[in-house]
């Protein structure tokens, strides 16, 4: 039986980079707000177990592959010491750290904040369990925002000590010598590439022709080269068809499913595999089958522009709203939300959601992508300025990087941007800003843009649109 009774303006469900933003501005619009989550602190899957780990990891991977690289300039550092211990209690201080905080900013805000999960008993009435007991919390309001999981592969034997899913595999608690990465999407990449930079021989197998399905090719393949030589294999449109623990391995059998008559089939056996094949959105255990809120097929809770959902006093956010699936999309939800919650007339109404693959190099593109022009039979002008024109990429031995605008040859606005090479998560946030103010090509091309640095290759692609780029030249026709 619940324990207390406590009543709230707004109860927000899940403390993730969607929930506590959102948490944090309805408190100061003048709301009374609960937030509630398991954790000790909030922070999410993103502070906990996703982005910012998994960032921390990939910084010590940059640096020991940029202490590799050096020795084409002359400079030898010899084999690096990894000390994987002091690496991971790094990592954990980064994320206590940042946690930590947002303890202290939902205290200083007069946040409530309840460690527990919460399910509906009705709209407005949620029962929450946590350690301190059952509660009833009644609520005026409520916003969920109770995030994704891992998603797991029939056939897998998930239960297996050796299977790691993300959060397991940030917990970096060895390096194991052979790795198997089920999964060429982002986060099967950017784990990947960490324990490759450590030492592990790792392996990847993606069912598509292509890593980073659905990306535009010319952004992945500077990637696809890179990770080619960084990891032992890569397998493409091939099938995992058995996954099995012996004697403490796993055996893995491959499936080239691709294009031709023959299957070739593989047997190979690992330490580890790394399950990274997309996440599910945490709806199920809501009781929201004691409200009107209804989800789609995919688990995905429907709401308006506002995030409201079709049961008037509930509002959804963040990945158990919809993809992308990105902590920046549910925090700028949540903000909408807490706004649409407190009366302001307000809308999600995104042109440009940017999505950026912490590799080396970085992928990161926003707005409209060629290949979703191409698919929706949109005339658009595509530019690319190759890196290799670039000063400040040379001096950074790294010229393979390329950017490029997606553009409306008729208004020369620009629609998206696209960009791969170190440094592309921070350029295309000028890519966004452009697409979101309607910024014309010409717009890009006279604002100055600092010498040498890599946002010149953003300026120089306007340019290549506009006919007259200096770095490159193309003959008149
Ligand atoms: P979440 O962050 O998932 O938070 C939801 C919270 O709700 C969790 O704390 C959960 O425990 C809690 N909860 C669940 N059920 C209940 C309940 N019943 N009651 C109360 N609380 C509940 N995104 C990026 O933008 N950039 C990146 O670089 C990036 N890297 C990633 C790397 C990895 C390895 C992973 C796994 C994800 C990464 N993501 C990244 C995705 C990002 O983490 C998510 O998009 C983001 O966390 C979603 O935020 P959210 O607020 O919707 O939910």
């Amino acid at each position: 039986m619940p324990s207390s009774d406590r009543a709230t303006d707004l109860a927000v469900l899940g403390a993730g980079p969607g929930g506590y933003p959102a948490a944090f501005l309805a408190a100061d619009l003048g709301l009374r707000v609960t937030l509630v989550d398991p954790e000790e602190n909030p922070g999410g899957v993103c502070l906990y177990r996703g982005c910012i780990p998994s960032k921390a990891l990939l910084h010590a991977a940059r640096l020991l592959g940029d202490a590799r690289d050096a020795a084409e300039l002359g400079i030898h550092f010899g084999e690096p010491r990894v000390d994987v211990e002091r690496l991971r209690a790094w990592k954990d201080e980064v994320v206590g750290r940042l946690v930590g905080g947002l303890g202290q900013l939902a205290r200083q805000r007069k946040v409530e904040y309840v460690r527990g999960r919460a399910r509906f008993d009705g709209p407005g009435r949620l029962l929450v369990s946590g350690p301190d007991g059952d509660s009833v919390l009644r609520a005026e309001r409520t916003l969920i925002a109770t995030g994704s999981r891992p998603a797991t592969l029939p056939g897998v034997p998930h239960d297996s000590p050796l299977v790691l899913d993300s959060t397991s595999a940030l917990e970096l608690s060895d390096v194991p010598r052979r790795v198997l990465v089920i999964g060429g999407g982002y986060i099967g990449l950017e784990l990947g590439s960490v324990y490759a930079a450590l030492g592990s021989r790792v392996t990847l197998v993606e069912l598509l022709p292509s890593l980073l399905p659905g990306v535009d090719a010319d952004l992945v393949r500077p990637l696809a080269k890179r990770v080619k030589e960084a990891f032992e294999a890569v397998h493409l449109e091939t099938r995992l068809e058995e996954l099995k623990e012996q004697n403490g391995v796993l055996r893995a059998r491959l499936v080239h499913a691709g294009s031709g008559p023959e299957r070739e089939t593989q047997e190979l056996e690992f330490d580890r595999a790394l399950v990274a094949v997309g996440r599910r959105p945490n709806s199920e255990e809501l009781g929201l089958e004691t409200t009107k809120v209804r989800v789609d097929r995919k688990g995905f809770v429907e709401v308006d522009a506002q995030r409201r959902t079709t049961e008037p006093t509930i509002w959804a956010i963040g990945d158990v709203a919809g993809e992308p699936m990105l902590a920046h999309k549910a925090t700028h939800e949540g903000r909408v939300a807490a706004e649409a919650i407190a009366g302001r007339a307000v809308a999600f109404e995104p042109r440009a959601i940017p999505a950026v693959v912490f590799t080396d190099p970085e992928v990161a593109w926003c707005g409209l992508s060629e290949s979703d022009a191409r698919a929706q039979g949109r005339a658009v002008k595509v530019v690319r300025f190759p890196w290799s024109a670039s000063g400040r990429a040379l001096t950074l031995a790294r010229p393979e990087g390329v950017t490029k605008l997606v553009i409306d040859p008729e208004s020369e606005r620009v629609l998206g941007m696209g960009v791969c090479g170190p440094g592309a998560g921070e350029l295309v946030a000028e890519g966004v800003l452009a697409v979101e103010m309607g910024a014309r090509a010409s717009d890009l091309a006279l604002s100055i843009h600092a010498h040498p640095t890599l946002s010149e290759t953003v300026m120089e692609a306007a340019e290549l649109f506009l006919g007259h780029p200096t770095h490159v030249h193309r003959p008149r026709r």
